[in-house]
């Protein structure tokens, strides 16, 4: 039996980049993947075929999450969906990996884009875990995608990398939350990985390496780097993991 076999997975942002490839690999260990997107749905159609393709089960649903509405838009969104797949609204698994970059330096930054940064990665994580607590089963996950920035000195993107330090905070506090509950809730925090969020970073083969020289690995990560991971992570392998964060990121920085 499929090792996430009845299981009912949510991943955001699962249109693209390293959420497509979560829920490609989600779908392979048997979940019913709820591919959540924001604007891309042709790309989010492709994800669910790609699920498929190998087997899987998966349905794609839409919520923008800057604005206002999204966490009801959101789960009324998930609901239709679920409920054309035969499913009911419980839910086993949350992977919350949308994000939104691109804040600048210091001196380029709007306070627009500093909403918006925070409403898509930081409010939007957490209210969606506020509106599903009662429907998240025992023995449920959560893994939250952070980044290295929010370790490290990035003055690159200021306020993308202090969201990252709201998540990795959020992720401590919401384990000891729900941890009475049977449910683990960690973090993992990828390194540089092949997306359209940094392809202007590697646009030329020079630029590709220099990316490629801060993992010890020496190459820029996958999505499937990143997927297997969470899938660790939300497997009963993990069931003694909680509150932690995990890089994962070819060594990057050491
Ligand atoms: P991509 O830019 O490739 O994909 C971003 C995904 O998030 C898309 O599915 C997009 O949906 C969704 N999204 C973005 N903004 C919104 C919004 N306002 N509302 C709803 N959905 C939205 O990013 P990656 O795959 O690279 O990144 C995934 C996660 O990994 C992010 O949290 C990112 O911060 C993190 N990360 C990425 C790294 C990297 O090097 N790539 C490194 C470290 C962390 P749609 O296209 O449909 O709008």
């Amino acid at each position: 039996m499929a090792r996430l076999a009845d299981r009912t997975a949510i991943v955001t942002g699962a249109s693209r980049g390293i959420g497509r490839g979560i829920a490609e690999r989600l779908g392979r260990d048997g979940a019913l993947v709820a591919v959540h997107y924001g604007s891309d749905g042709d790309a989010a159609a492709a994800t669910v075929e790609s699920v498929v393709k190998d087997g899987g089960r998966a349905f794609a649903f839409r919520a923008e999450l800057d604005r206002p509405d999204a966490v009801d838009t959101f789960y009324a969104a998930l609901d239709r969906g679920l409920d054309a797949a035969g499913a009911g609204p419980g839910i086993d698994i949350l992977v919350n990996n949308a994000g939104a970059s691109g804040s600048g330096r210091l001196h380029q930054l709007t306070p627009e884009v500093f909403d918006r940064l925070f409403a898509v990665n930081v409010k939007a994580p957490l209210f969606l875990v506020q509106r599903g607590l009662d429907r998240f089963r025992e023995g449920g996950r959560i893994v939250n995608i952070s980044s290295l920035t929010s370790r490290h000195a990035y003055p690159e993107s200021v306020t993308y990398a202090m969201t990252k330090g709201a998540v990795d905070t959020m992720t401590l506090a919401l384990a000891k939350e729900l941890g009475p509950r049977g449910i683990t809730v960690n973090t993992v925090a990828p390194g540089f990985v092949a997306t359209d969020m940094n392809a202007r970073l590697r646009a030329t083969p020079e630029a590709a390496a220099a990316l490629a020289s801060h993992a010890v690995l020496g190459r820029i990560g996958t999505p499937g780097d990143i997927a297997d991971v969470v899938a660790f992570l939300v497997s009963d392998d993990a069931r003694w993991i909680t509150g932690q964060y995990l890089e994962a990121g070819g060594g990057s920085g050491l």
